[in-house]
């Protein structure tokens, strides 16, 4: 299966021009493939160069373990139609929207029970869990081999001003004298519930340090790509995040907004932990955990996240979690408070997404306690430029979004 005579310079080298790339085999990939080439290329998946043979799935899927005993919680597989001529050890051309992405090394093709992957990695067989149904229509076979771009990804607005690479990251923190950052990974449009999370974590990852000078960074990392009827459409979701350091809300000195291409599987606990590697390769020092992260429906408790943390070693992990628990609007204490820190907890005004959302359905402008108005007003300037009139995805959204990718 290993060819020879075939390095990983050479192969780059070889595919220097379009019509080089135009010999190989090529194969279109949808949406979730090229963006994960993409996040493996540039590196936010690392150590991972390419999509998992059989042997890493099943180390992964069975103990969270790549062979090599990294730690690692999801299969990356890339599904085809074996309709498709493709033979171990070819290397072929994948484009994307018609146009030439990358290059792949077919080291192996292989099957795996598509249902195993769904009782192991999403602790249901469920169809209705949006990541067992993803699983589920996975072809039958999966190529592996590692991936190349042939070009650097071009993004459209407003995507391209937040697009930065995990070197990139690391240069803006150091640029703007952070020695610590913690990640706040979000799907949502900001309200100010999550807009004190960000400072309490930021207060926790900042322990010890001197007033003096922010040191500490927030950094807002934005999980763009497959999107549900009802969530907030992804460029609103940039622009309201944008917002509240444009408008002072959290002081640019210790703010900064990008993204991750990457189709949530919503696995929960376990994409706690991939979420947790992304954002060391991105070079931050802590992560928060806030309620439900990456969960669904009822198929995880509201803090299992938090509780898989507890089964893995430290030294597994470059980077620091925060957990946090639910805040709510406390009227008697006229501030945000969680059941910890007020007695008064049956007085509390809960942020509810659902509300908020109804409220923003009935084009009322939420009060102030709960979302800042210049969000507001960039959600609906959002909604009329990218989601056809709504905030909120809708069908029309999903089959006429602007590609993320140009
Ligand atoms: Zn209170």
């Amino acid at each position: 299966m290993n060819l020879i005579g075939h390095g990983k310079v050479e192969i780059v080298e070889r595919i220097k021009t379009i019509s080089d790339f135009k010999e190989l085999h090529r194969i279109e990939v949808k949406r979730q493939l090229a963006h994960e080439i993409v996040s493996i290329a540039y590196g936010f998946l690392s150590p991972l160069k390419g999509f998992m043979n059989y042997e890493e799935v099943d180390g992964v899927v069975e103990n969270m373990r790549l062979p090599n005993g990294v730690l690692w919680p999801i299969p990356l597989v890339f599904d085809y139609s074996q309709n498709e001529k493709v033979k171990e050890g070819d290397t072929i051309g994948i484009t994307y929207l018609g146009k030439p992405l990358a290059i792949m090394k077919v080291k192996e093709i292989f099957k795996y029970d598509k249902l195993k992957i769904a009782e192991k990695v999403y602790k249901t067989k469920d169809i209705k869990h949006p990541g067992v149904k993803r699983t589920l229509s996975y072809a039958d076979a999966f190529l592996a081999g590692d991936v190349w771009l042939v070009r650097e990804p071009q993004f459209n607005k407003p995507y391209s001003e937040f697009w930065l690479t995990p070197r990139m990251h690391r240069t803006v923190f150091e640029k703007k004298g952070w020695k610590r950052v913690v990640a706040f990974q979000t799907r949502n449009v900001p309200h100010t519930g999550h807009e004190y999370l960000m400072k309490f974590a930021w207060f926790a990852a900042n322990e010890n340090q001197k007033v003096d000078e922010p040191r500490t960074g927030i950094l807002v990392n934005v999980v763009i790509g497959e999107k549900r009827v009802g969530d907030y459409i992804d460029e609103a979701i940039l622009l309201t995040h944008d917002a509240l350091s444009k408008y002072g809300y959290i002081s640019p000195k210790v703010h900064l907004l990008s993204f991750t291409l990457w189709d949530m599987r919503y696995a929960g606990p376990r994409e706690a932990l991939l979420h947790a590697i992304i954002r060391s390769n991105l070079g931050c020092t802590h992560h928060v955990f806030g309620r439900d992260h990456a969960g669904v429906g009822n198929y995880y408790s509201p803090y299992e996240a938090h509780e898989i943390f507890d089964s893995i070693n430290e030294e597994d992990l470059l980077i620091k979690p925060i957990f946090l628990r639910e805040n709510y609007y406390c009227p008697r204490c006229g501030s945000i408070e969680n059941e910890i820190l007020c007695d008064h907890k049956d007085e509390k005004q809960e942020f509810s997404g659902s509300l908020i959302r109804s409220i923003i359905l009935d084009e009322v402008k939420p009060t102030k306690m709960v979302m800042r108005p210049e969000v507001y007003d960039v959600l609906m300037k959002a909604a009329e430029q990218y989601g056809f009139g709504s905030p909120f995805v809708t069908e029309e959204y999903l089959e006429k979004r602007q590609s993320i990718l140009g």
